[in-house]
């Protein structure tokens, strides 16, 4: 990422380049444009904000009500507090509704367009020309390099300089949408520290030995609760009770994207298909004593897996009044912790988020610029700070994307 060729254009340098027109690229660059800051975006999608398009199922979570540090995982989990503060959930909630975008909560502070994710990308393109924002897409960025003051672009369409850069790239999930490692390569070419990145919001694999006694029940969704991580582990140890969705390879579902990125490769998952308290309930219920355990289950959960928990439980068609003593602490240890170990993650193609990315820890939190190399920024997703499922992933580009938008200057030249 170095270039020896000459600057082809001497031309006046931008206030910023931010490369990466997603959704912290946009939105930093309609907010520094609106600052009066000269700003040139650059990307190298035909198409760009792809995946603000295909987020939320097509309707884009685009905030979270209770968003805040809790619902982030970072190596430095103070560093999110500062922007989420100067740019709040109410901030971009207030701006949708300034673009008249029709909009609901759907589950614990979840906010989703009505209509189309295409009104956020419109959304933030208007912003962007209203800031008198410069956008060129596509354009591949060839080479970086600084000079005193200056950052120089060189890219396939002539040579930029500018005060600022600002690095928006983005994350490695979905590698179809244009998804790439550009922002960690130049971490790496000025000496920023870097978290390994792992794929995470992502559905887990099980081994065909776990995955044989669901084959059946590929599709069912069911609540379910699900602990993953260690306390002393990186990210700590995390419950989330959400729906979990049985696949034809492993688990997915709301319930276990979430656990995943606490999820390390080796480890298991605890999951409880139904709370202690109401397991007891149900077992202590004298009325029941005569009914098959299926049946009895079955008052709690779907019959169907009602069934197949028996089978591995190894109590098919007795009475619930004949389970023995072993029996019933095995299926009660099967239903309420019941010790899952996934194969593995489904990768980069099925993940939604990015964990780890550029270490905070060399960011100032203020500005999302790196100590030590004036003028040069990470804001999104590339940086390691990485949200649940919800809508927080969204609300940290805004945030990150202000924070940084907020900092830069404006120069006369
Ligand atoms: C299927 C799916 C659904 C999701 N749904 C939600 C949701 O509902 N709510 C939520 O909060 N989050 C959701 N997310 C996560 C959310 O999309 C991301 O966290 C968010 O888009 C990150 O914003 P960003 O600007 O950092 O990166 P992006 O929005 O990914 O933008 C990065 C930009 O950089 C460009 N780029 C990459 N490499 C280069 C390069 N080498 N040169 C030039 N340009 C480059 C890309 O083309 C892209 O335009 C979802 C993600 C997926 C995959």
């Amino acid at each position: 990422m170095t270039a020896s060729a000459p600057l082809g254009s001497l031309a006046k340098p931008w206030d910023a380049i931010i490369i990466g027109a997603g959704a912290a690229g946009l939105f930093c660059a309609g907010v520094a444009g609106q600052r009066g800051l000269r700003v040139l975006v650059l990307d190298h999608a035909k198409t760009i904000g792809e995946k603000i398009r295909i987020s939320g199922g097509g309707h884009c979570n685009f905030t979270n009500l209770h968003s805040n540090s809790e619902n982030f995982l970072s190596l430095n989990p103070h560093f999110v507090k500062g922007p989420l503060a100067r740019y709040t959930p109410a901030d971009f909630v207030g701006l949708v509704k300034r673009h008249r975008i029709a909009f609901h909560e759907k589950h614990r502070g979840q906010l989703f367009c009505d209509g189309s994710a295409r009104a956020i990308i419109d959304l933030l393109q208007h912003e962007c020309a209203k800031g008198g924002v410069t956008l060129r897409h596509p354009v591949s960025v060839d080479a970086i390099r600084r000079d005193g003051d200056l950052w120089h672009v060189w890219t396939t369409s002539g040579s930029e300089n500018s005060h600022a850069l600002v690095l928006a790239t983005g994350g490695l999930p979905v590698p179809a949408l244009g998804a790439t490692d550009f922002g960690l390569a130049v971490a790496k070419q000025f000496s920023v520290p870097v978290v390994p990145p792992r794929p995470a919001l992502v559905p887990l694999a099980l081994t065909a030995q776990a995955l044989a006694p669901f084959g059946e029940l590929s599709g069912l969704a069911v609540p379910v609760i699900l602990s993953a991580g260690f306390a002393r582990q990186r990210y700590g140890r995390a419950r989330f009770e959400e729906d979990l969705l049985i696949t034809h390879k492993g688990l997915s579902g709301p319930a276990m994207l979430q656990a995943s990125s606490y999820w390390q490769e080796g480890e298991a998952l605890e999951l409880a298909w139904l709370s202690e308290v109401r397991w007891e309930a149900l077992a202590s219920d004298e009325s029941q004593r005569l009914k098959n355990v299926e049946g009895v289950l079955s008052r709690a959960l779907p019959q169907r897996l009602a069934t197949v928990l028996c089978q591995m439980a190894g109590i098919s068609g007795k009475r619930w009044a004949e389970v023995g003593k072993k029996d019933r602490s095995r299926l009660t240890q099967l239903l309420t912790r019941w010790s899952v170990k996934p194969a593995g993650t489904l990768g980069w193609k099925k993940a939604e988020v990015m964990l780890g990315g550029v270490d905070t820890r060399a960011l100032d939190s203020r500005s999302l610029m790196v100590r030590g190399q004036p003028g040069l920024h990470f804001i999104g997703e590339c940086v390691d700070v990485t949200g649940h499922l919800g809508g927080h992933n969204f609300q940290w580009a805004w945030a990150s994307g202000f924070a940084c938008a907020q900092a830069l200057e404006a120069r006369a030249v």
